[in-house]
């Protein structure tokens, strides 16, 4: 088995080892905050954090960074541990930001003591405005210079509630004309009184910024590895900053930042997502059409093609907008090892062997995964009235139809080889049966199945068959990057067809037994998955992807 080759992140780690940092010990988190769901971006972060402390013994504990009680909620911390279990990880220890609010408070007054923060009563406007640019220094604040015992008492005050929320903020002072915007004075706290935090309540009214509470967090926790996307590489020195003025000893956890994944036709933002979920723009945060790792479960994604899509992607230091088609391709490569195969039609026509005994009925061996020998078999019935697809027959058929038409030769897929001999219309010259005799001698496996026919098509017993919705799920906007568009709301470009339900299709009985979330092959047409919301007597099944792949290399 060939080893694959390490990745960037990976030479890192085993670089530190060699050099005997920290012991040996490997520690990564894994810190969403439960503000959304997980989405397909988040799963190559979880694949990074849990993969790394699974290759290198070490562990990966979950922190929920809740340190913005306005958008928080339980809800979603629920759904992660779900989705990150789905994917086949579990966390050591489950962490929240919000359990260090006592120590990064006193971590807080210890850097106002040492005079390295201050209260800034100045409005947000004003200190924006003061920022500076990359290449003109900022201007310091009139705050700046206050006596450190008022700051303490102010900082005391913002946080029994007796001063209104937006109007001061605790701030780093490092330098204003650093080239590092982030050094110029970064807030460390602001006030926020209007909501209760899903975890303390009241019992705050300063909540830490992530600059102050993740790198802190990080250091209490005892984290090695760090890893985060690339738009936190030019916060780095300042978490290296706010540590290095906490920490006692030679320990210190180093963050190391890879590519977001971006992928075409979808947002992954979660305020939008959010929108799309409150404004019924989708039937919710696990719609199929969503890039959630619940949406993607529900389309049919199983965790073996999210990891091989993972894998094919890579982790780089490169910002760039991954093809959707690669997503897709994913999915059938897994899917094509892994589904059984059944009969499924989508859009029936009657098909009648009008040589076939009426009454007779026989059971045929249908290969469940030609891929997987061990998959085995499964039987579906046979008779003289089958449902095949609609568009497999065509009266008038040019050369190359190699599908049902009068005079032509056909074969059944793993039945029989079957001649048309032609059709019946309804007044308006809607096809509505087509006719067929069969060659006995032909049913698959006997010696008469050899010959050559140049088509195959799938069928089902309309006798047996059992009725199903089926929805045709695409891609959620109908163009490549959404949030690119600057005279267009996003929602203006959602795909109008990006889902088709179809009422009566006709799938073979096996199916009876399917189970939510099972994966199948539709023969001919593509992958599909049982809906959650499928029951025995109303089979629901969506696509996940159509057989044909549109990936280029
Ligand atoms: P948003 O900006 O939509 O709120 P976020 O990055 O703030 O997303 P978090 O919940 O904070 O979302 O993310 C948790 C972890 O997942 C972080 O380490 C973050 O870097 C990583 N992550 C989030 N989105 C992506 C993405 N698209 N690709 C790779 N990693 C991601
Ligand atoms: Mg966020
Ligand atoms: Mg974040």
């Amino acid at each position: 088995q060939a080893t694959k080759s390490l990745n960037f992140i990976e030479a890192l780690v085993e670089e530190d080892l060699r050099e005997g940092k920290n012991d040996g010990r490997i520690q990564t988190r894994f810190p969403p905050e439960p503000n959304g769901y997980l989405h397909i971006g988040h799963a190559k972060a979880i694949c990074m954090d849990f993969g790394i402390a699974r290759k290198y013994n070490g562990i990966c504990n979950l922190r929920f960074d809740d340190t913005n009680p306005v958008k928080e909620d339980v809800e979603y911390v629920d759904a992660i541990m779900e989705d990150i279990q789905w994917l086949g990880y579990q966390w050591k220890n489950v962490y929240y930001a919000s359990d260090y609010f006592q120590q990064l408070w006193d971590f807080a007054v210890v850097l106002i003591k040492k005079g390295l923060a201050y209260v800034d009563e100045q409005s947000a406007e004003a200190i924006a405005k003061q920022k500076g640019s990359p290449t003109v220094p900022g201007t310091e604040s009139p705050f700046r210079n206050r006596p450190v015992e008022e700051s303490l008492a102010l900082f005391e005050k913002m946080n029994r509630g007796e001063i209104p929320q937006g109007t001061m903020v605790l701030r780093a002072k490092i330098d204003m004309a650093s080239s590092n915007m982030h050094f110029r004075d970064p807030i460390m706290y602001r006030i926020i009184t209007d909501h209760p935090h899903h975890r303390t309540g009241y019992a705050w009214k300063v909540y830490p910024m992530y600059d102050f509470a993740h790198g802190q967090s990080d250091y209490f926790e005892g984290v090695t590895h760090s890893i985060c996307t690339l738009e936190f590489e030019v916060h780095r020195p300042l978490y290296d900053w706010f540590i290095d003025q906490l920490k006692t000893s030679d320990y210190r956890p180093r963050q190391m930042e890879f590519n977001r994944l971006n992928i075409t036709y979808t947002v992954m933002s979660k305020r939008k997502m959010l929108q799309l979920v409150q404004e019924g723009l989708v039937a919710g945060w696990d719609d199929p059409r969503m890039p959630t790792l619940c949406g993607l479960r529900r389309r049919g994604f199983s965790p073996e093609a999210i990891h091989n899509f993972i894998d094919k992607i890579g982790y780089t230091k490169y910002e760039g907008i991954i093809d959707v088609s690669l997503l897709e391709h994913a999915a059938r490569e897994t899917l094509n090892v892994s589904a059984t195969r059944v009969s499924a039609v989508l859009d029936p026509v009657k098909l009648v062997i009008t040589n076939y005994p009426d009454d007779q009925e026989e059971m045929m061996e249908m290969v469940n995964n030609p891929e997987l020998e061990l998959a085995g078999i499964h039987e579906a019935p046979f008779s003289k009235e089958l449902w095949i697809e609609r568009d497999d027959f065509m009266e008038n058929a040019p050369k190359k139809y190699f599908r049902m038409t009068p005079g032509q030769e056909v074969r059944l897929k793993a039945a029989y080889i079957v001649m048309c001999t032609g059709c019946k219309k309804d007044e308006t010259g809607k096809v509505t049966e087509v006719y067929a005799t069969y060659d006995p001698e032909t049913r698959s496996g006997l010696p008469g199945s050899e010959r050559k026919v140049k088509g195959t098509i799938h069928w089902v017993s309309a006798k047996h068959s059992l009725s199903a919705e089926v929805r045709l799920y695409d891609r959620l906007f109908s163009v490549e990057n959404p949030s690119e568009d600057k005279d267009k709301d996003f929602r203006e470009l959602l795909n109008p067809d990006s889902l088709k339900v179809l009422q009566n299709c006709q799938v073979e009985p096996w199916l009876a037994m399917a189970t939510p979330l099972d994966h199948f092959q539709f023969q001919r047409i593509g992958y599909f998955t049982v809906d959650p919301d499928s029951a025995p007597d109303k089979l629901i099944f969506n696509r996940t992807v159509s057989l044909k792949d549109s990936w280029t290399k």
